[in-house]
């Protein structure tokens, strides 16, 4: 009976770290070199990990850094000196091909085989630099209009209504962007996915001001489905009509359309795959200046898209993370649960039987002269047995039940609200069904195995104190059938 369980953990932080969707890695401050990059990191920088970490010369981090913001790091890694000491940095790097980005970088120090490291996590905030920046640009344009209106008397109630009204311009937009990294700071802590849209639109709406917002996504037949809408009220009057607008998003020939209204929609990807739209409705703060104002339009497009493609991210996260956490609770071999997963959901059972005074029953089998199989048909041949018995019994039992492979050829059943009689006579059941089983021949065409397992049966009793005691009376019910000629089941009267 060996376990896997010890491998689990670090593959898991491993497999994270590889599949993240930022840049992940870990710096030697003093070396000024990379101790470990993920490929997003590489991405983000333009070089290979061969470049940045295997090479005999590594390249030296501080190199990376644009010239202009070098004194700026050095500074930031000046005072973060001590393990536990984090940071929060933005600055531009320059990739190989001369492409300028910013960074936000994440850091912590800590220490590492006797030596301090910084872990840190890199993202790239380029675009939302350049909105920043554009809206900076908006200023400059507002105080050079307070001038000309100081300049000319004649002009000069006009002007100042222009710079009132560039000046509410300027505020209303920067009011909608204020919003961006309050909210992807929000959604990246939330780790169910139906409050990722609701905290979309509900920020969309009381913090970007903007007049409403839904999360639309396809569901399996690729029907748009509202998952989350801003009012509520929308939601009805939000009909799910394919026209022909939402068929040029949904067919991936456009990213983002406005509609009549100044409705916004724009499509929502993850992995490859177009999942949905997001639709804003146009802040009622800035509605009367939209139309003439080409800056604005573009400022308002930029900022439905970033959100988009944001969801789309945090869709892939959760995907993945989710994909990560069944697969370790899989074996793989037999499609049925892992021990890991026995163990746990077993105490967990245990538990509430014994609180609340119900049954639970538990069964072990293990497959009769399994050996046999191995060292006569190949060891390929016993996998098929083990996948053939896998299927049976995934598709044999109520959802209630716990399927596992235990070990090798052991396979164990949690039965909650179960009699040890009811469980004898379902164990009895499948010992039938398995032996009814004819598994294939590999490479032997029309010839079958005829394969029999042996069943241990332990119900939960007043004399039974904790979950091994449980799984020792099954273990020796199914030593004793093993001893008695095997292809039996043993109830313990335990
Ligand atoms: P018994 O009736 O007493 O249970 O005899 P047995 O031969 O089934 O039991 P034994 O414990 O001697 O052998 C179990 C065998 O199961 C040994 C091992 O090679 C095989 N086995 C364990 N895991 C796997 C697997 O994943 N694939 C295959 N093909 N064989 C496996
Ligand atoms: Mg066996
Ligand atoms: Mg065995």
């Amino acid at each position: 009976m060996e376990s896997d369980t010890s491998v689990i953990q670090p593959s898991l932080l491993q497999l994270h770290f590889d599949t993240s969707v930022d840049g992940q890695y870990v710096l030697d401050p003093e070396a000024d070199v990379f101790v470990k990059v993920n490929p997003a990191m590489c991405e983000l920088l333009g070089y290979t990990r061969e470049q940045l970490v295997e090479a005999r010369r590594p390249v030296a981090t501080s190199s990376l850094v644009h010239n202009d913001d070098r004194e700026l790091v050095a500074r930031h890694r000046e005072a973060v000196r001590e393990p536990g000491d984090s940071g929060v940095t933005r600055f531009r790097i320059v990739r190989p091909d001369g492409e300028v980005r910013h960074l936000e970088v994440r850091f912590t120090l800590i220490r590492y085989m006797r030596r301090l490291v910084q872990v840190g996590s890199a993202r790239d905030v380029s675009q939302q630099v350049k909105l920043e920046i554009k809206l900076r640009n908006e200023s400059e344009f507002n105080r050079e209009l307070t001038l000309a209106a100081q300049q000319s008397a004649k002009d000069a109630q006009r002007k100042s209504l222009e710079v009132l009204e560039a000046n509410t311009r300027v505020g209303a937009l920067s009011e909608v962007l204020r919003a961006i990294p309050v909210l992807t700071k929000r959604l990246l802590e939330l780790t169910n996915l139906n409050d990722v849209f609701k905290e979309t639109a509900l920020t969309m709406v009381n913090d970007a001001q903007f007049s409403s917002c839904a999360v639309l996504l396809r569901d399996e037949q690729g029907k748009l489905e509202v998952k989350y809408a801003n009012p509520f009220r929308s939601t009805t009057s939000i009909q799910v009509k394919e026209t022909p607008l939402i068929g040029r998003l949904l067919s991936g020939e456009e990213e983002l359309m406005v509609d009549e209204t100044g409705t916004h929609f724009a499509s929502i990807r993850a992995g490859n795959s177009l999942r949905g739209l997001l639709q804003v409705g146009l802040p009622k703060n800035l509605q009367r200046f939209y139309a003439g104002h080409k800056p604005i339009q573009q400022s308002i497009k930029d900022l439905v898209t970033t959100i988009a493609d944001f969801i789309g991210v945090v869709i892939s996260d959760h995907e993945n993370l989710e994909r990560i956490r069944q697969q370790s609770r899989m074996d793989k071999l037999t499609g049925l649960f892992n021990r890991r997963v026995f163990e746990e959901q077993l105490t967990i059972e245990f538990r509430r039987a014994l609180r609340y005074e119900r049954d639970l029953s538990l069964l072990i089998m293990d497959i009769d002269d399994f050996k046999k199989v191995n060292d006569t048909y190949g060891h390929q041949q016993g996998d098929l047995v083990l996948e053939q018995i896998g299927n049976l019994l995934a598709d044999s039992f109520r959802d209630l039940d716990t399927v596992c492979r235990y070990g090798g050829e052991e396979i164990c059943v949690i039965l909650p609200e179960t009699v040890g009689e009811a469980a004898r006579s379902k164990a009895e059941h499948i010992r039938r069904k398995v032996a009814e089983l004819a598994v294939p021949v590999i490479d032997s065409p029309g010839r079958v195995l005829n394969i029999t397992v042996s069943v241990g049966v332990a119900c939960i009793s007043k004399g039974t104190t904790n979950e091994e005691q449980l799984l020792r009376e099954a273990d020796r019910a199914l030593y004793w059938v093993k001893n008695n000629g095997k292809n039996r089941v043993k109830l313990s009267d335990a």
